[in-house]
């Protein structure tokens, strides 16, 4: 059993700048999130875009601010369990346990929900049998570009995604070769990213397959994937040796389990009180995409506000008899664990 006086599920923006909050007051605080590495939206969705509305910062890149909010709150060592999705809520003993798929138990006098949009679901072609080769060569989301190093690999989809991650994995030669194929001859991506892929068609670095569609996927001998079939819309079916295929159509998220943890929902969201976040359940807070309230804006920044109050009043529900005064870190500094 984990023991932390703040759990919070997602290790999104929110989820992690509220670290550093609950820190300030010296609460330690461990992460729960579905996806292997943390940053949320920002990490599986636009790492390499450019963010301008964070306070303090004229540009940074969604990933350069993962990456920063990481070491703000590295003071206050919190902990993770990563690649776990927060299943059930009970209550004992005036605390929380949440179990997640895996079975992991975690226990918390509060709960702090930062789960964003939800669980992110790949969104899946329709290609026969394509579960039976998941793990053995399809992967939907890309972890570590190190696991195409040296290899054949086939990407399909026309939006940001796979047109930044072929730009990476050849600028920074990790793969063999690499084809990229997409439905349309026009893509959805930055104006940038598409002219670099267009350059790299050209040069003749990547080759580039427009108006088709993997239909189909050979299993090599240990049911790997060994080669996939191509449709082109008027030239019929060609098959290209590949040992992965990665079709990156993006992730759909659902509100996932959460939906049945008792709160009140509106709209696929959780219901809260401005006054400090919290939902219809004591002990349990929504803050960032996840929550909604008249006036509700997505914005990182409102999240990180709002992860500022909720914890102010988490402090009151832990330590009825101690009193909080606002201290600025300019005053007192920040004195980690
Ligand atoms: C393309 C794009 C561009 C954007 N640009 C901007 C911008 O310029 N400025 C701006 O302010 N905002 C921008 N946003 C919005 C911004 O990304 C969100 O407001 C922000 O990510 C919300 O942060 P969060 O921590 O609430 O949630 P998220 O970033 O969505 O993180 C939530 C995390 O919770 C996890 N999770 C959910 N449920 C569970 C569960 N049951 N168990 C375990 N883990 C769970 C998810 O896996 C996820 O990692 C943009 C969004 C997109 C898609």
């Amino acid at each position: 059993m984990i023991e932390t006086d703040l759990l919070i599920i997602g290790a999104g923006p929110c989820g992690l700048f509220t670290v550093f909050e609950a820190g300030l007051l010296k609460m330690r605080c461990h992460l729960i999130d579905s996806l292997p590495t943390p940053g949320g939206q920002l990490t599986e969705i636009y790492p390499k875009k450019p963010i301008y509305d964070i306070p303090g910062f004229p540009v940074v890149n969604a990933g350069e601010l993962v990456d920063n909010l990481m070491k703000q709150i590295e003071v206050f060592k919190p902990a993770f369990t990563l690649g776990e999705t927060a299943q059930t809520i009970d209550e004992a003993e005036g605390k929380f346990i949440v179990t997640t798929n895996k079975g992991t138990q975690h226990q918390a006098p509060v709960v702090l929900i930062a789960g964003g949009l939800g669980v992110f679901e790949p969104r899946k072609p329709p290609i026969e049998k394509l579960d039976q080769f998941e793990d053995k060569g399809v992967e939907y989301i890309i972890r570590d570009p190190e696991l195409y190093r040296d290899k054949k690999v086939v990407i399909s989809g026309g939006g940001d995604s796979a047109l930044d991650w072929t730009i990476y994995l050849m600028e920074n030669k990790i793969v063999k070769s690499l084809v990229l194929v997409h439905r349309r001859t026009s893509f959805r991506g930055h104006l940038d990213s598409v002219q670099k892929v267009m350059d790299m068609a050209q040069a003749g670095k990547i080759e580039l397959i427009t108006e088709s569609e993997v239909s189909g996927i050979n299993a090599g001998p240990q049911g790997q994937v060994a080669s996939v079939v191509i449709n082109h819309a008027t030239h019929g079916n060609i098959t290209k040796e590949t040992d992965h295929f990665i079709p990156l159509f993006g992730l759909t998220p659902s509100l996932g389990p959460i939906a049945d943890w008792g709160l009140e929902l509106e709209k696929g969201a959780v219901k809260v009180n401005t006054f400090d976040y919290s939902t219809n359940r004591p002990g349990i807070y929504a803050v960032g995409d996840i929550n909604t309230y008249p006036g509700k804006l997505k914005l990182i920044l409102c999240g990180f506000h709002e992860g500022t109050l909720a914890v102010q009043s988490a402090f009151a529900r832990i330590h009825p008899n101690k009193k909080n005064v606002l201290k600025y870190t300019t005053v007192n500094g920040v004195n980690g664990f």
